[in-house]
């Protein structure tokens, strides 16, 4: 055995969250196969609500990028999406020769019952015969451990990371203030967002209908927000976002999501708004200060007439986007 091997096997079932076992996981294919570039995607499939089966349709499908690093609060960097639904539906490993406007690729997808599925992608794979196999033994591991390590922090209904994984998210995104690629002050916000007269939409359609309404909506933030923002499910129709980056870029991300989903048509619902509260998060906030802020900023953007954005500040109430505060 590779003593590679052995060191990257105790890595993967030391992880004791999904992010430090992705990471673990792509750390060992860097090293193992050394490509030009390796990534970790994570695919959401559309999910058929009454029977919780996935559907695998490229023009439906969310892609997100996994990276664990700081740092990538930059430009979203595109995803060369080559082969990845293909290794998806034949269920195996890919091996996709160079042509004239491509690398090589190797596709290895990590099979798993609900979302997100799983794929590794490198591009022009070295490494030798032998670290092909301690790759694929590795991916094994890495198959059993996220598959634990999904249900115990994802929700099973949108696939987002639940209430139980957010302190710990909220703990590593605040220890790892990510590197600002323009020179702006980068923080921590927090955001919470809770869809309006959801109940409504409920008594008018459904239950199911109503599923079907927070599944759109995972998908809109999945598909919204940088593979670097952390994005929770928090309870029935309560949605919690991590994020980091200036005031500026908050105050305009939070305003162009609120604007998606008012301008989104959901199915059946049809026209859906939603209220966000949110806050800058202080180096020593402890999650449920920054809970109650955005909480409290919630509560103000409900009462001054829903579909709106309201930044909360740590003391005194809270005020509409666009004024200059501090946290
Ligand atoms: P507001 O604009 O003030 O937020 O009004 P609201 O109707 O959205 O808020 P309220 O808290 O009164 O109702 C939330 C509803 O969300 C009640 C419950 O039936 C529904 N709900 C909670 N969890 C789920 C779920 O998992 N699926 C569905 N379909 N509905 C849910
Ligand atoms: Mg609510
Ligand atoms: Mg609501």
């Amino acid at each position: 055995m590779l003593p590679a091997l052995s060191l990257h096997m105790l890595r993967l079932s030391a992880a004791r969250d999904g992010h430090a076992l992705a990471r673990a996981y792509l750390d060992a294919a860097r090293e193992l196969l050394d490509g030009d570039e390796t990534m970790l995607l994570e695919v959401y499939m559309p999910l058929d609500a009454v029977s919780g089966t996935r559907t695998l349709r490229p023009g439906e499908t969310i892609v997100r990028r996994f990276d664990g690093q700081a740092g990538a609060a930059g430009a979203r960097r595109p995803v060369d999406l080559h082969g990845v639904h293909a290794s998806i539906a034949q269920r195996r490993a890919l091996e996709l020769a160079a042509d004239d406007a491509r690398p090589a690729r190797l596709l290895l997808p990590i099979a798993g019952e609900g979302n997100p599925c799983r794929v590794l992608a490198i591009d022009n794979p070295a490494g030798t015969p032998e670290a092909r196999v301690a790759l694929l033994q590795l991916s094994e591991i890495f198959a059993n451990q996220s598959a634990l390590i999904d249900q115990r922090e994802r929700d099973a209904l949108t696939g987002l990371l639940n209430r139980q994984a957010l302190t710990q998210r909220y703990m590593q995104m605040l220890g790892t203030p990510a590197a600002s690629p323009c020179g702006g002050a980068q923080q921590l916000w927090l955001a919470v967002l809770d869809l309006d007269h959801f109940k409504r939409i409920n008594d008018r359609h459904g239950h199911l209908i109503g599923d079907e309404v927070l599944l759109h909506m995972a998908r809109l933030m999945e598909s919204t927000f940088r593979y670097t923002d952390a994005l929770f499910r928090f309870g029935g129709e309560e949605f919690v976002i991590l994020m980091h980056g200036d005031a500026a870029a908050a105050a305009q991300v939070f305003e162009r999501f609120r604007r998606i989903v008012a301008g989104h048509a959901f199915p059946r619902a049809g026209n859906v708004t939603v209220s966000i509260g949110y806050t800058g998060v202080a180096a020593d906030m402890p999650p449920p200060v920054a809970l109650d802020i955005a909480d409290r900023a919630l509560y103000a953007a409900k009462g001054g007439g829903r579909d709106r954005v309201v930044r909360g500040r740590g003391t005194g109430g809270p005020r509409r986007v666009g004024e200059v505060e501090m946290f």
